[in-house]
């Protein structure tokens, strides 16, 4: 351990996730069994700004495991993104004897935890959203439980098509990651997917309900990712025209956000808190924790930043250049892989939906 290590500050940012707590909870109770104290940084980076936090005691995140949303609360702070806001937040560091942090966000949260380690104040991020769009990690707090409202609540709505015949298209948060409406629309039996990662064959899709309709199936479910923009609804109008089902559209959207985080979620929380710690107190830095085939491991944020971009077809000119051979060979297989599996994924998707 770092002799210097006083204080480590823990914040939360960006979009809420179920186990967020969890996560405060972990790192909290970490930190402090390895006699380093733990402030609690209220509304993310503008907190942090603003001087809002609170020297944490063991009891301070009791009885938050089970709650969904964050004790920490969250915000969106433009101003930590000018040079002037960013020099506001190392000065509050440095007033308050914040050794380092503990991010947990998504992109934008990593972002901001690496402008900070290069002014001095060692980063480390733990991945915390719902669409599960962080291409380093297999999963991401907050993902598990999302998957399981969504499921919870599409299963409510076959019930009624069931009773009436009718067809539910439900579009599913994801922004440009289809991973939540694949994973629930397998799991809800859904007639069709439509996720931003694989091109969508309308007229198969519609086809195939037909004749699911023509051999006695009378509910209908159809999943369709947020990251296609308004596809949801003018596809719910298509089918209904081109079927003869009587087809409604529901977006679920933010309901899917909170509640009561899920065990898988809980135990990831916990396991990449205390994981954050370790390594925090170890001297790394600028880093993200990451669940890779079950094992909590980490990844440089940079590379992870590159991977994404690799993996969302949108790299810099020139960006694979400054990474070793071996750094490459890497990105090249985590990008293949999890294409890969979203492609494995969707194939058998469209194979059981008769
Ligand atoms: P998420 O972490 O869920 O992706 P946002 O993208 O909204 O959420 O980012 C959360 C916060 O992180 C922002 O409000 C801002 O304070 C900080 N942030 C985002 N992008 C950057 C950036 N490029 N540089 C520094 N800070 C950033």
């Amino acid at each position: 351990m770092i002799k210097s290590f006083r204080r480590i500050g823990i914040l939360t940012s960006g979009g809420d996730a179920p186990g967020m707590n969890a996560a405060i909870r972990s790192v909290t109770r970490t930190a402090i069994a390895r006699g380093v104290e733990v402030m609690g940084i209220y509304r993310g980076y503008r907190g942090l700004i603003e001087g809002d936090m609170k020297l944490f005691s063991i009891r301070d995140v009791s009885n938050i495991v089970n709650h969904g949303g964050t004790i920490l609360f969250s915000d969106r702070c433009a101003e930590f993104k000018t040079e002037e806001g960013m020099q506001k937040a190392i000065n509050m560091c440095r007033n308050n004897k914040i050794d380092g942090i503990v991010a947990i966000g998504g992109d934008g949260t990593f972002r901001g935890a690496t402008d900070m380690t290069v002014r001095g104040i060692p980063c480390i991020g733990i991945p915390a959203t719902i669409d599960n769009d962080i291409a380093s990690t297999d999963s991401s707090i907050g993902f598990d439980t999302a998957m399981n409202t969504v499921v919870q609540m599409v299963d409510r709505l076959r019930d009624t098509c069931e009773s009436h015949a009718r067809c539910s298209v439900v579009e599913v948060m994801g922004r440009n990651a289809g991973d939540l409406a694949l994973q629930t629309g397998i799991a809800t039996g859904a007639s069709a997917i439509a996720i931003s990662e694989i091109p969508f064959d309308e007229k198969e899709a519609i086809e195939n309900i037909k004749k699911s309709k023509q051999s006695g199936k009378r509910n209908f479910i159809v999943i369709v990712s947020e990251g296609l923009g308004k596809c949801g609804e003018d596809l719910s109008v298509r089918i209904e025209q081109q079927t003869g089902i009587e087809t409604r559209f529901a977006r679920l959207a933010h309901v899917v956000r909170g509640g009561s985080p899920s065990l898988r979620d809980r135990l990831l929380a916990t396991k990449m808190g205390a994981a954050a710690v370790e390594e925090l107190l170890a001297g790394k830095s600028n880093i993200v924790i990451r669940e890779s085939c079950g094992d909590i491991t980490t990844m440089d944020i940079g590379l992870a930043f590159t991977l994404d971009r690799y993996y969302k077809g949108v790299l810099k000119d020139g960006e694979l250049d400054k990474y070793t051979p071996d750094e490459r060979k890497m990105l090249d297989t985590l990008r293949n892989n999890k294409r890969q599996s979203i492609e494995k994924l969707y194939m058998l998707s469209k194979e059981i939906s008769q």
